[in-house]
């Protein structure tokens, strides 16, 4: 072979080497996946591809343990209580409300990295274990939304973690993902707010896009005081909607 041919033939194998990872890269995800087994995020462990997270970590993530509000799902101090101080003293627009458990060391962790280091394996991950462990409340559901960002909140964190929850979980349970919500405004975090305040910051915050009938889940990544998802549920049945249940991975 000549000098040339082998420079041709050493740059063919060159293309090629780029074409087989550009195609791996674009599509072929299962091909990545026998060439690299997927390793758990928590500990390392090889793990099958698809999960995040291995058995054994899943296990020790926090699970709501003990008795739980009724209708936000908060745990509760008794046996003898069926609702929390705060949907015991306000009639709460949504009906019912789901998470994975409380923002304690595994949860909190995985969803930072999820949210803030848009480890998207991690919000799949997440999603599947919400549906697959609240799939019965679940199942009466018509369609799946999420509590919606301002456009300068989603430019500025890069997606919206909450419609990315919303649209794998609406996946999961074969349902239609929508967009039922804007966020016409800016709020501030409720917990750095007065009582008269926190009614200001929400009111009109959110407007429905459509109208419609049936059970919504409204999906969002946090449940802090249950405000917003309150206000969001408050607006998507003002819109006609019958039903409002929220799911979030976490509740702090
Ligand atoms: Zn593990
Ligand atoms: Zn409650």
């Amino acid at each position: 072979m000549t000098t040339s041919g082998a420079t041709r033939t050493s740059s063919s194998v060159w293309r090629a080497c780029c074409r087989t990872a550009e195609w791996i890269r674009k599509g072929g995800a299962g091909v990545a996946a026998l060439l690299y087994p997927a390793q758990c995020v928590e500990c390392g462990a090889a793990i099958p591809w698809g999960s995040v997270v291995c058995l054994p970590c899943a296990e020790r993530l926090p699970h709501p343990a003990g008795t739980a509000c009724a209708v936000c799902g908060e745990q509760l101090a008794s046996d003898s209580l069926d609702l929390c101080l705060r949907c015991g003293t306000r009639l709460r627009a949504f009906d019912a409300a789901v998470s994975l458990g409380p923002y304690d060391a595994g949860l909190r962790d995985l969803l930072r990295r999820f949210k803030f280091g848009r480890e998207k394996a991690i919000g799949r991950w997440l999603a599947h274990e919400l549906v697959r462990r609240h799939g019965s409340l679940l199942g009466e559901i018509d369609c799946v939304t999420h509590v919606p960002m301002t456009r300068a909140e989603e430019r500025a964190r890069g997606f919206n973690p909450s419609r990315f929850l919303a649209r794998t979980a609406a996946r999961r349970l074969g349902l239609p993902e929508r967009r039922l919500l804007v966020k016409a405004r800016a709020t501030l975090p409720q917990r750095v707010l007065s009582a008269r305040e926190r009614g200001r910051n929400l009111s009109d915050a959110f407007v429905a896009v459509r109208s419609g009938k049936g059970a919504v889940l409204l999906v969002d990544d946090l449940l802090t005081t249950g405000a917003t998802v309150d206000e969001c549920a408050r607006t998507l049945k003002r819109a006609g909607f019958d039903r409002v249940t929220v799911a979030t991975v976490s509740r702090a």
